[in-house]
């Protein structure tokens, strides 16, 4: 989206504070009503399809933006559903036997020859595991290379001091694990969509999720999921508009 950081040497923090503010609650009420014309149109169809699954739900969550984690068993599976539409749910996976095999980025754009994943898609980890596996996806398209939003970044962006962010997200849902933040690296952001064009150049712009739109990952380890459910307010990878996601773990036999 052109126009959305204001640049330049003499730009002063308030002045670029004012430009993202003013931004951001002109594109939240564009957003929020284009969101609340797909919901009504599609949403309760998308959700009543996002809810079906052949097995036993071991949990069903809502998660507001902020952090989230789960251990899941080898062979059972997390729904993510973007309830609102255009959410960026910031994902991390770790084989739970040893942490410091984790998701990898490269890795896992290499084996896939994409830079975008979708359904089929194999999330590699640092020793060449297949940590889970990508089996359905109304989508068909999310990122690999945006990475977190952080406190920091916001604000040499945004002009903007303090604001709530992924980085600091995973930061907390990382120490409930005795991880810190040497052990965030390159993260999936499922629903946001930052294309990279011809050139090479590329930025995040509208989401292409809709209400109830959804992810379904077969775990093929034992593995921590580390979730941000991103509070990020100006720039549209949440639609300028941070909403909650549902978040389920079932077990494809049922009676588990
Ligand atoms: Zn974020």
């Amino acid at each position: 989206m052109a126009g959305i950081l204001l640049e330049g040497d003499h730009v002063t923090d308030d002045e670029r504070a004012a430009h993202a503010r003013a931004l951001a609650t002109k594109e939240r009420e564009k957003s929020m009503s284009r969101a609340a014309e797909v919901k009504a149109r599609v949403g309760a169809q998308k959700l009543g399809k996002a809810l079906q699954f052949p097995g036993t739900a071991l949990s069903d969550r809502v998660v507001e933006p902020g952090p989230f984690s789960c251990k899941l068993a080898k062979g059972d599976h997390l729904r993510i559903i973007d309830l609102e539409g255009q959410q960026a749910v910031d994902f991390l996976v770790y084989d739970a036997a040893n942490d410091e095999n984790r998701y990898n980025a490269a890795n896992t754009i290499k084996i896939n020859r994409s830079v975008y994943i979708g359904k089929g898609f194999r999330l590699i980890s640092d020793l060449g595991d297949v940590l889970m596996t990508i089996i359905e996806d109304t989508v068909g398209h999310h990122d690999t290379i945006g990475g977190c939003c952080s406190t920091e970044v916001n604000y040499m962006r945004y002009g903007i001091k303090d604001t709530p962010s992924c980085r600091t997200n995973f930061i907390s849902a990382l120490r409930a694990h005795g991880m810190d933040p040497r052990d965030i690296p390159a993260n999936i952001n499922f629903f946001m969509n930052v294309p990279v064009r011809p050139d090479g150049s590329t930025e995040i712009v509208d989401g292409l999720s809709e209400p109830g739109d959804y992810v379904d990952l077969r775990a093929e380890k034992d593995v921590l999921v580390v979730i941000s459910n991103c509070p990020q307010q100006y720039n549209p990878c949440s639609g300028w508009n941070p909403t909650p996601i549902r978040v389920i773990e079932w077990h494809p036999q049922p009676g588990r």
